[in-house]
């Protein structure tokens, strides 16, 4: 099987899939780490690493990437991504 390769919106490396976190904006500007399948929407990867989810939350990517307008809702997810790192 092909690898699937993503780029890091923390270092800006391309990356194994596997070896990243995917965010990706549902409809209503909700946010969603790691989505089903079944949910679609504009998303971004990062590398799961400390320092590149520290980069891509200190760059405002989710809002300017994911163009995100919800503030509380960037806030809980960045919250919820320092938690899945080691
Ligand atoms: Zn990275």
């Amino acid at each position: 099987m092909r690898e699937i390769k993503r780029k890091c919106q923390g270092c800006y490396k391309i990356q194994d899939r596997s070896l990243m976190i995917k965010i990706t904006k549902l409809s209503n500007d909700l946010l969603k780490i790691n989505p089903l399948s079944h949910e679609l929407g504009r998303s971004i990867y990062v590398c799961k690493n400390a320092e590149c989810v520290r980069n891509l939350i200190k760059k405002n990517k989710i809002k300017t990437v994911l163009k995100c307008k919800n503030l509380e809702e960037i806030s809980r997810i960045e919250e919820e991504l320092k938690k899945m790192l080691p």
